[in-house]
């Protein structure tokens, strides 16, 4: 009497099940919402930062907590710059879960490791892509 042979463990863990798409998706869609919350607050932050130097203007250039002001106001807009590239990452993700593309690498066309979808799930390049892109 012969034995069916479960499906190896390895092939059901790299691909990717319509479960696990399911969840990686409303995980997108949380992390949207989240980083829309923050966008919002960053834009009125860095808005309010650059009223309260245009009141201080008369000042004397070298007033330290002008200069302060500035450089908050400068690491409220990277931070904000920085939020709205994550957003449109995001964005792109979910687009490729529609398109059915997503897993796999925007650059070589390769797969993304599950683990590395796990830890960020937007992620558009595989760690061979995303580490050669670092190195540049
Ligand atoms: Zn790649």
């Amino acid at each position: 009497m012969t034995t069916l042979t479960p499906t190896p463990a390895s092939i059901s863990e790299r691909t990717l099940t319509s479960r696990r798409l399911a969840s990686l998706r409303s995980r997108l869609e949380h992390e949207l919402a989240q980083a829309h919350e923050l966008e919002s607050e960053l834009r009125e932050e860095v808005l309010s930062s650059l009223e309260s130097r245009r009141d201080t203007r008369t000042d004397d250039a070298g007033d330290p907590e002008n200069a302060t002001l500035a450089f908050e106001g400068a690491q409220t807009s990277a931070m904000l710059a920085q939020t709205t590239g994550h957003a449109a990452e995001i964005r792109a993700a979910l687009e490729r879960i529609e398109l059915g593309t997503f897993g796999a690498c925007t650059n070589c066309g390769g797969q993304i490791g599950a683990a590395r979808l796990d830890a960020r799930p937007a992620s558009a390049l595989c760690i061979d892509c995303a580490n050669s892109r670092w190195d540049r």
